[in-house]
């Protein structure tokens, strides 16, 4: 037997959850299982399994509330718990438009006129999940839906530290038996995740840098593909020209949605030297009126600290930097309330990259602003970093946004906006450095990457091929 692991409640700190790992002999049957059942769901043909997937959105608007509940109880926070739902759910219908037309197989001529092509695509028996505790439920699904309407079946191993989300999710499935036979979810920690990828041929890992080399190196081994969506330290970049009032409060929202907790938060931001008091004073007014949801879950919109750990990290980036001459100007430090560990809205100038808080991962509500003397010491500080998720550049005009946005090492860059990777979904992107590998999970290839394209080359004459030995 392996053993129970405990779950912290994060408004709580009571560990008032228990999930239990498989051991390795089940979890191997069970990817055996959803490997024999793959066959089947990919001859119910595109449509065949649109149905399925409704069937199962279907069921889960049924248990909207117990999922809502879980989700809250895994992340201590709602309305971002309610938007989580509602684009998972929103993510199935768009899956379910696209891939028709996205699975079509085509005919073409080719340069030798007898030789005819038909190309197609097939997909990887079976892909792993493997996803992070910040938005439990959207990244868990995010790779999961595209895949099964690709016609693979699904393992899915979401983290330790949420998992709450899975029992009314699982409720749902049972009422779609063809469904429930490729989609699988492990209970488990680290060791759950390395154990799976053994049984894969496919592995979708989203979570930090230092575990996404972990899953690399296993993924090199084993010759299987892994897509990898990890850390971030987005930077935003605001010119003399811009619209401060909307570039506070895009940042603001950018930095502190989700607590800060998000891959894709502005977790840095530079700004010209001749508007820099104007626009720190304006960012601390807004950050001051946020509100920490406590008492209750109703109350603001800063939820609590979800992981433990993180709480520590946050805490140290704060010490780091003022011990080397930051600034506090609101927030600034990690507090307990009632069992969890809170954060508000942290505005520190004052600051420069030899402090953690301006190089390395601080996935709190924490914003660093530092003046800059040209444009071209805002790029390099935008690009000194050795993350290239996502970014954000705020000016007076589109043009000159767009002018320093293609300058800068990310995958994709919101102008006079912070963020709109998590708002849309087709704009195709990859991550630049150490923020992932692997092809865009945004967009058609979204899909498309869990096939393997294939091609028959069709001779249609009967003569002698130009190239044969007489
Ligand atoms: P993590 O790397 O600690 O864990 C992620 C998942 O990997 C968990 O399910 C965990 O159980 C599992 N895991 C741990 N060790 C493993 C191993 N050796 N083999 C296989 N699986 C293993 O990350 P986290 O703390 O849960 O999440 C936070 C991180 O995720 C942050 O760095 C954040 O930036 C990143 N993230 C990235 C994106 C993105 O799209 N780029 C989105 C959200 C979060």
């Amino acid at each position: 037997m392996t053993k129970p692991m405990e779950v912290r409640n994060p408004r709580t700190g009571k560990f008032d959850y228990v999930i239990i790992p498989p051991p390795p002999r089940l979890l191997a049957q069970q990817c055996n299982r959803a490997r024999r059942s793959q066959p089947r769901w990919l001859q119910l043909g595109v449509e065949g399994r649109i149905t399925a997937l409704q069937q199962w959105k279907q069921a889960i608007i049924s248990k909207r509330e117990q999922l809502t509940e879980a989700l809250v109880n895994d992340t201590g926070r709602l309305s971002i718990s309610v938007l989580e739902i509602d684009s998972f759910l929103a993510s199935i219908d768009r899956w379910c438009g696209l891939a028709p037309e996205l699975l079509q197989e085509s005919a073409k001529n080719t340069s030798i006129p007898f030789i005819a092509l038909q190309q197609t695509a097939v997909p990887y028996s079976l892909v792993g999940v493997i996803s992070p505790w910040n938005f439990p439920l959207l990244l868990s699904m995010i790779d999961t839906i595209p895949a099964l309407i690709a016609g693979c079946a699904v393992i899915v191993k979401p983290s330790e530290i949420a998992p709450r989300f899975v029992a009314p999710l699982l409720t749902a499935l049972n009422t779609v038996p063809e469904l429930r036979e490729v989609l699988v979810f492990l209970e488990g920690g680290g060791e759950t995740g390395a154990a799976l990828i053994e049984c894969l041929d496919l592995v979708c890992f989203t979570g930090s840098v230092s575990t996404g080399r972990e899953v690399a190196q296993e993924a090199a081994r084993l010759f299987i593909p892994a897509y990898l969506e990890l850390g971030g330290k987005d930077p935003a970049i605001v010119l003399e020209s811009a619209n401060l009032e909307l570039a506070t409060s895009a940042i603001l929202w950018g930095a502190v949605v989700n607590t800060g907790q998000s891959c894709l938060s502005i977790e840095r931001i530079y700004v010209a030297e001749s508007i820099f008091e104007d626009f720190y004073h304006k960012l601390v007014a807004k950050a001051h009126r946020l509100q920490l949801a406590y008492p209750t879950v109703e109350d603001g919109a800063i939820g609590p600290i979800i992981a433990e750990r993180q709480a520590g990290i946050i805490n140290d980036h704060i010490l780091d930097a003022v011990e080397k001459g930051a600034v506090i100007h609101c927030g600034g430090k990690v507090e307990e309330l009632g069992g969890g560990w809170w954060c508000r809205p942290t505005v520190l100038t004052q600051v420069n990259h030899s402090m953690k808080v301006m190089t390395e991962e601080t996935f709190g509500p924490i914003m660093p602003v530092m003046p800059f003397p040209t444009v071209e010491e805002a790029i390099y500080l935008a690009n000194d970093s050795i993350y290239g998720l996502s970014a954000a550049v705020f000016a007076g005009s589109e043009a000159e946004a767009l002018t320093v946005a293609r300058q800068l090492n990310a995958g994709a860059i919101s102008i006079n906006d912070a963020g709109l990777t998590a708002m849309m979904h087709e704009g195709e992107k990859n991550a630049f450095k150490f923020s992932g590998m692997g092809g865009s999970r945004m967009g058609a290839s979204g899909l498309k990457r869990f096939l393997r394209k294939q091609a028959f080359l069709i001779k249609t004459n009967s003569n002698h091929d130009p190239w044969w030995f007489e």
